[in-house]
């Protein structure tokens, strides 16, 4: 399990506590550092920090939020089945940890790595303080295949495209098998514990998170539901199927990875035993694993580019003309732009605080490429409203779409909406589900419905009163995108 640690005493026996100290890590199987901890036989103080204190470490956005209570909720009840209780603190964990340590009295502090570089940062000034004072420190891998500077190229720097990235990852040796949970483990009583509730991480007036438990359940459990779910019902299937909003093609599992309420190892190994039981094609499983590996990717990019949510990986992008259009942007939050694949996509996003891979590019590209909006927009309304908003894939994603991003796509492919949507939900169902308006309208024009105008009237829809004009004209916003996208050709 790749552990690091400041001094071998994970090995001693004693009566002084080793603190967990929980993070993007919120289960209990396949957690090394709370195996670690549990091995060592000593008593266990479990902590979880609210630390929106720290230089450059990035709150989370709203959804985020309700998918953290639910999370830590879920980890607070296996903990405590295990006769451990989970503290939260709040404060920069700079400041919170040394004084849980002092509380307790622990000699030593264990957990997971992280990989955003201000956090990493955090974690590396904290582990010097601590071992400056005698308390030891165990750190492990658990969150990522290769930790970022494991993958390196043949030259020995980053990567900057997926392909050899992927090559490279596949060619280390095979994953580590994921850990099992541990089972009961001495606890340490009365230490000082704020409350859930007193955080206030969910929605109450307006509850504008109503709609997530129905399609959400928090917590490991629910994640490991979820994969075995996904290995039963979609990974046959997934090389095409991914593609389609219209149906249940992936596993979903996104939230449950940001939070590590399961782990990349547990995804991958189950992958793997899928298609050794001939469960799935060999396609199908690899490009589910290069699905996982895209997230690798992220981490490495953002490792290497510690600005990739505020500033552009490719700096020929600097210069590009973006418009300011603050009602423009507020139609495509709202899900109001007048093609219905991305009102859909943007309408599910706010519903439920997840959209399909396919439809987050296309709508993502009309804001960047028809709207002619700066992908930080974008990215930040993504923040606030993904309950999967993830600090590495979020930014490199919205990046990759732009065209400035790390192996983006080139710049002049411009999505059509229309034949997007025509080509990935055929049958209009997806869109349909998401923009009740225009239930009534037939298949075959439920994307173009400006095109449609005798169908519309039929379905009873007028447009601009029932249901939006287009906020732009494909062919001419493409020409336009065209010529401000020029500013960044390489000379
Ligand atoms: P599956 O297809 O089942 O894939 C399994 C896992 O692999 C996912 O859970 C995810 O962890 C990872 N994965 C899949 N596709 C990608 C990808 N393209 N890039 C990186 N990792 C991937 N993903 C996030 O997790 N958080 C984000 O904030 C995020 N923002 C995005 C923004 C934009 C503009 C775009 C185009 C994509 C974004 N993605 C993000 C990537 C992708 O859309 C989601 O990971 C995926 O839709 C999650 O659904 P799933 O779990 O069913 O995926």
């Amino acid at each position: 399990m790749s552990p690091s640690s400041s001094s071998p005493s994970s090995s001693s026996r004693s009566a002084t506590p080793v603190v967990v100290w929980f993070r993007d890590d919120l289960r209990v199987s396949d957690h090394p550092a709370l195996s670690a901890a549990a091995a060592s036989g000593r008593p266990v103080v479990a902590v979880w920090v609210r630390d929106e204190e720290s230089p450059g470490v990035r709150p989370p956005g709203a959804a985020s939020r309700w998918w953290l209570a639910g999370a830590l909720r879920s980890l607070a009840h296996s903990l405590g089945t295990r006769g451990v209780t989970l503290l939260l603190r709040h404060g920069p964990a700079a400041r919170v940890i040394p004084d849980l340590v002092r509380e307790s009295s622990a000699a030593e502090v264990v957990w997971n790595r992280r990989y955003a570089p201000a956090e990493a940062v955090v974690d590396a000034a904290l582990a010097a303080d601590l071992a400056s004072q005698g308390i030891a420190v165990g750190t492990f891998q658990a969150g990522l295949l290769a930790e970022p500077d494991q993958v390196r190229t043949k030259a020995g720097g980053p990567f900057g495209v997926f392909t050899p990235f992927l090559r490279a990852l596949l060619a280390r040796p095979a994953p580590r098998p994921p850990l099992p949970a541990p089972g009961a483990m001495p606890g340490v009583a009365g230490l000082r514990s704020e409350a859930l509730d007193d955080w206030a991480l969910e929605p109450r007036a307006p509850d504008w998170a109503a709609g997530f438990p129905a399609v959400w359940t928090r917590g490991e459990a629910a994640a490991q539901e979820k994969l075995a779910a996904f290995l039963d019902r979609a990974l046959a299937g997934y090389a095409s199927d991914r593609d389609r909003p219209d149906r249940i093609g992936t596993s979903r599992l996104s939230p449950h990875l940001r939070f590590g309420e399961i782990s990349p190892f547990q995804v991958f190994h189950a992958a793997l035993v899928a298609r050794e039981a001939g469960r799935a094609t060999a396609q199908d499983v690899d490009k589910f694993i290069a699905e996982l590996v895209w997230r690798e990717f992220s981490y490495h990019l953002l490792a290497h580019h510690p600005r990739l949510a505020t500033e552009n990986y490719q700096p020929r992008f600097d210069a590009f003309p973006w418009r300011s259009d603050p009602s423009a942007l507020h139609a495509w939050q709202r899900g109001k732009t007048g093609y219905p694949i991305v009102d859909a996509g943007m309408r599910e996003l706010w519903t439920t605080g997840y959209m399909h891979n396919r439809v987050r590019m296309v709508v993502a590209s009309f804001l960047v490429k028809h709207l002619l909006i700066d992908w930080r927009e974008g990215e930040r309304w993504f923040w606030d409203t993904l309950v999967d908003a993830d600090p590495a894939n979020n930014p490199a994603s919205w990046q990759w779409v732009a065209g400035s991003g790390a192996d983006a796509a080139p710049y002049f492919r411009i999505f059509n909406p229309v034949l997007q949507g025509e080509k990935f939900d055929p049958d209009g169902a997806y869109v349909k589900r998401w923009v009740p308006e225009l239930r009534g309208v037939p298949a075959k024009f439920v994307h173009a419905p400006f095109a449609a105008t005798p169908e519309l009237r039929t379905a009873g829809v007028t447009l601009g009163t029932d249901y939006p004009v287009p906020l732009v004209d494909h062919k001419i916003a493409r020409e336009r995108a065209l010529a401000a996208l020029a500013v960044t050709k390489r000379p």
